[in-house]
């Protein structure tokens, strides 16, 4: 049976050590804040915004959010995006995805500035971190290295298999693995012996975003297993990409879904409004 990597309470953990960091900035007169833009009335978008807003309260970072309506065209929203660039009480900036077909989804997320990208979106941080040289690090990759650290894996010399290629998930996970000396493999829909791959690794990342899609015949004996998959099941309930019940008895630690690591990705991101302050000070 593995060992359950349990993200509420690695979340928890660090988000109490935020907490002390943000009442010490507080006590320097100094305020991290986060801006999150939400444009439309998509219900998922809704409670991911809810969602950001209500940690940044718990550990007292200062939050705004701009609602714009779904008709929003690139234009207001760059100038939106301007004003809080050259607004010196902003430390974050981050435009909730997915947003309406009529923005530019690319030219919106490269104006934010690079300083204040603390969803590490801009070709400029994704350049730091593919030189190895990042300071803002993508939420839900970093929140994934957050949690190997905390259930202290060590990731230098291990096999590691990345299963998706996204530009969120994928591409970022690779590189901070191998940022820990892992020697990393990167799977897609083209990739050949899928299964022959997977079972070989010490550590299996899944970022497929279908259920069911990982099988115990694709994991090692022993080995470690991050489900990023956030899907819904046949009877509409949460779960991620692994058959959890069979690969559990196959993995030496694994991350539920729920509870696993979506808990940590709203995490790094208070991590990251956190260090965008500093930077700025
Ligand atoms: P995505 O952009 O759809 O990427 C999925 C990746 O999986 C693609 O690279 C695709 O390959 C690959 N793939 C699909 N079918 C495959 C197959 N049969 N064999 C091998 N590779 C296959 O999704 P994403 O944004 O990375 O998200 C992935 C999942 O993670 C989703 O369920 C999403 O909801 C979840 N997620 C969770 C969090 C969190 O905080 N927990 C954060 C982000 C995402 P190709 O490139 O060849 O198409």
């Amino acid at each position: 049976m593995a060992l359950i990597i349990d993200g509420k309470k690695i979340r928890d953990h660090n988000l109490a050590i935020m907490k002390k960091e943000v009442e010490e900035l507080n006590s320097k007169n100094i305020y991290p804040c986060l801006c999150v833009i939400i444009v439309g009335n998509d219900p998922a978008s809704r409670v991911y915004v809810n969602n950001k807003k209500k940690a940044c309260e718990n550990i007292g970072i200062l939050s705004r959010e701009y609602a714009l309506p779904t008709d929003t065209e690139t234009s207001e929203l760059l100038a939106l995006i301007d004003k809080l660039n050259n607004d010196e009480e902003v430390s974050g900036i981050l435009c909730q995805l997915p947003l309406p077909v009529q923005i530019e989804e690319k030219t919106v997320l490269e104006r934010i500035s690079p300083e204040k990208d603390v969803d590490c979106f801009h070709p400029y941080n994704v350049g730091k971190l593919v030189q190895g040289d990042a300071v803002l690090k993508p939420c839900t990759p970093n929140g994934i290295i957050t949690m190997l650290d905390y259930m202290g894996y060590n990731i230098e010399g291990k096999n590691c298999v990345v299963i998706g290629r996204s530009n969120i998930v994928g591409k970022p996970m690779a590189q901070l693995l191998m940022e820990r000396n892992g020697t990393v493999t990167v799977c897609h829909k083209k990739t050949i012996d899928l299964k022959n791959i997977t079972s070989r690794a010490d550590l299996i990342v899944s970022s497929v975003g279908k259920p069911k899609f990982l099988t115990a015949d694709m994991v090692g004996e022993g080995a470690v297993v991050i489900d990023v998959g956030m899907n819904r099941d046949e009877n509409g309930n949460l779960c991620g990409d692994a058959v959890y019940d069979e690969v559990e008895k196959k993995a030496s630690m694994i991350t539920p879904v729920p509870g696993g690591v979506g808990p940590m990705t709203i995490t790094m991101l208070m991590k990251n409004t956190i260090l965008a302050e500093k930077i700025k000070n």
